[in-house]
Order: C-alpha cells, then structure tokens, then sequence
C-alpha cells in the first residue's frame, strides 16, 4: 500500500450537465492498494487510518489522472508533420506509404515500441488505437502494449477497396484474421479488440457485413466519419442508397454503445441524432482538424444533441501524442466559432482528456478519474523551476486557474512521472 500526497485533481463530474465547477474535485492524498484507489482524502486522514503505510509526497505541480486518447494510429508514428495538404492528398502521400512498410513485422515491431513509449512518455495510460492493415503487425502492438501495462483497445485495419492494393484484404481474410486476433487478445489483461474498417469510402458493404459478424462476438468498433468535404462526397457517390455517411454504418448495426467514431467535422442533424439514439461516441480531433484544414469542430451541436464527445489526437495527422495540446486547440477552436462555439472551461478540458475518453471507451468503472476502486493511473505534471509554466503556477489563485495555464503551457517535458494500475511507468524522469 502506498499514499500518495500532492495536489490531486479530477473530474467525477460532467461539466456539459451543469455548473462546470461542479464536475471538478481536489484532493490531497489517495491511498493506492494493489494498484487500486483504496481512499482518497487529506494526508492526515489517509495517514491516521493507515498508520505506517509509506507516503510517496509528489510537491510541485499537479497529480491528474492517465491521459485517454480515443484516436491515434499506431502506424504514423514516424509521419507526423505532413503539412499544406487535404485529406485524401494526406493519405495517399503521406500516411498509407508509411503503413506499407508494417507488412514487414521486424519494422511494425520498432514502430510499436516508439508508439507505445511515446504514449507513456505523453501522459496516455489509455488509448484506442487505430491499428496496421497487418495481422502480424497487431500482434506486435498487442504484445508490446500488454508488456507496458497499457490500457490499449484496437485491431486490424480493414479496407478492401480504393487504396493502394497492397493494403487491402478481402471480406473472408478479414474476419478469418480479425477473429484469430480477437482470440488472441481480446479481454487479455488490459488489451481489447475494436473492428476497425479504415472507413467506408474503402469498405464495400460486404466488408461492412463482416464487420457486423465480428462485433457480433463482443468487442468494440472503430472508424473514421465526416472528416472532410470531398471525403463525403465520394462516400455519397460510393453508397447512392445511403442517406447520409453515418448511414453506411448503421445500415450493418455498426453504430452502437461500443462505437467510436473519429472526426465527425460536418454531420448534419439527422446523423447527430442517430450517434445520440444508439450511444455512439465521437472522437474529436483538433489539431489534425486543423492541420488537413477538415473544419471547425461543432461541439455545441453534439453536446445540444446529446452525443458523447471525448479527445483524439490522430497521429500521424494530429501534432503530437500529448492530449492537453488537443485539448487547448479544441477550446481555440470553440473560441474561433463564436456564437456556434461553447465556451470551454479548464474544468472542460481535464474532463475531455481523461474521463470523457473513459465513458466512451466503456472504462469508466475502471480509469478516468480517481474514484475510491478505480485503477491507479496517473501523470505527474511537473515543469522545470525556471519554465514559463512553474512561474504562471505560482501566480494560480485556485486549482482552476492552475489547470488553465497547465492546459495552455505544458508540454510532454512536464511528465514527470505516469503510473498504470499503481506501477510506476519506465522510462519516466524521476525528478
Ligand atoms: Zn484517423
């Protein structure tokens, strides 16, 4: 058993529900058993109802809980920084030659350590993963995220038309490959299955059927929807019975509670309305939005529809693993929209990088905040005494206002320390 004493800070709440202050909570100590919160509460109680117990007093900065990416390729991790192109110029230049490359597993094995280790190194203890368009190269990543401890959910990449061809399969590989992955990893410690077609410009309708078959047998569901303009206009020609680029989906039953679906930059009602009916979850990717220059996001719009709204970071088209980076561009973005915007508060943004990813990745009994129960996964964000982001702490007059300038300066640096299920993460600086 071990207490932890700093300045603790999560979001038990929702602050889209009500008063945003309302959803915040500070604490001072919890107390972690076996990986999991036992208690939490000031050091002096956690100390006198565990006499004895060691206390690991982490001054400076603030405990908040493991970041939670909902949408992040693990094969672009060497291909950030693609700019000045839209979309589907994006893919074709930039991303899909690179996750060519994953067919040859020695080379999927170094980009799922540099992936995985540069999540850790971000913050993220939580993420799902777009994955590789290669069965072995998911094995590679599962096996790599099972060692660290992460809390990784994803699967093969399906798609068997439109891209290059030596990324495509067939409906009858897919799910002979997927249902072999999904024997091997799925609900295997912290690991878990999502069918992932790459979209369905690339999906025909007999992909999206064995999409259905698999998410038949209990995992969770991935793809991309409503990015950009000449993106859904193909869709529209590619599916001329569909009545809208969600439909493509809910016309195989893909749009349930274990739906994640990224982007959704220009839905129109009707879609907004069917995300909120079955549960379906949407991955908001600012910084990606903004560098393929898809569009300002309609947060209002989701939130007024009643869609569950959590934060990706889209690698390799996002700049960067580090979730408070996505959560400071989506608040810009909210900002750039005016009168269509919603205000968001820092109480907001922490809510959006952590316990908004755990709902909608269906993790909310487990991570997302520091619940008496949950998991002990945590990052330390501790900046250097002399950055720009320890001088604006000093000046913080609450916890809010400290979370406001940790959103607005911190970077990757300030990771002083990450802990998944109470084991203190490798590689991390133990200043
Ligand atoms: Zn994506």
């Amino acid at each position: 058993m071990t207490i932890y004493a700093a300045t603790i800070v999560d979001t038990p709440g929702d602050p889209f529900a009500g008063d945003p202050a309302d959803a915040l909570a500070e604490v001072g100590a919890l107390c972690v058993r076996e990986g999991v919160i036992c208690a939490r509460g000031t050091l002096a109680a956690l100390a006198a109802e565990y006499p004895g117990e060691p206390v690991t007093r982490l001054d400076g900065g603030i405990l908040v809980p493991g970041f939670i990416d909902t949408h992040v390729h693990f094969p672009q991790i060497r291909a950030i920084g693609g700019l000045g192109m839209p979309l589907l110029d994006w893919l074709e230049q930039c991303a899909l030659p690179e996750e060519s490359k994953l067919a040859e597993v020695a080379y999927a094995r170094e980009v799922a350590g540099e992936f995985l280790d540069g999540l850790l190194a971000s913050g993220t203890t939580s993420a799902l993963v777009f994955g590789s368009h290669f069965a072995p190269a998911m094995d590679e990543l599962f096996g790599a995220a099972g060692q660290r401890g992460l809390n990784i959910t994803s699967g093969l990449v399906l798609s068997d038309r439109i891209l290059r061809p030596d990324l495509l399969n067939t409906p009858e590989t897919a799910l002979a490959d997927s249902a072999d992955l999904i024997g091997r990893w799925h609900d295997r410690g912290r690991l878990r299955y999502a069918v992932t077609p790459r979209f369905s410009l690339s999906a025909t309708d007999d992909m999206l059927d064995v999409c259905a078959q698999l998410l038949g047998k209990g995992v969770w569901f991935t793809s991309h929807i409503n990015e950009n303009v000449a993106e859904i206009a193909t869709v529209a020609g590619l599916f001329p019975g569909a009545r809208h680029y969600l439909d493509t989906y809910r016309r195989h039953g893909l749009v349930t509670e274990r739906s994640v679906f990224a982007h959704n930059v220009h839905p129109d009602d009707a879609e907004l309305a069917t995300l909120a009916e079955h549960g379906a979850s949407v991955a908001h990717c600012p910084t990606s939005n903004c560098a393929l220059g898809s569009g300002l996001f309609p947060l209002r719009r989701h939130v007024e529809h009643g869609v569950h709204i959590a934060l990706g970071s889209d690698v390799g088209a996002g700049a960067g693993l580090f979730l408070p980076k996505e959560a400071l561009q989506a608040y810009f973005i909210q900002q750039l929209l005016g009168a269509d915007g919603l205000a968001l508060t820092p109480v907001h943004l922490l809510y959006l990088a952590t316990r908004a990813g755990a709902l909608a990745l269906g993790l909310d009994d487990r991570v997302g905040d520091f619940a008496v129960g949950k998991d002990f996964d945590a990052v330390w964000l501790r900046p250097a005494p002399s950055s720009t982001l320890a001088v604006n702490l000093r000046q913080a007059s609450d916890v809010t206002d400290a979370l406001a300038r940790v959103f607005a300066l911190s970077t990757p640096a300030d990771v002083a320390a990450v802990w998944l299920r109470g084991q203190r993460a490798a590689g991390q600086d133990p200043r």
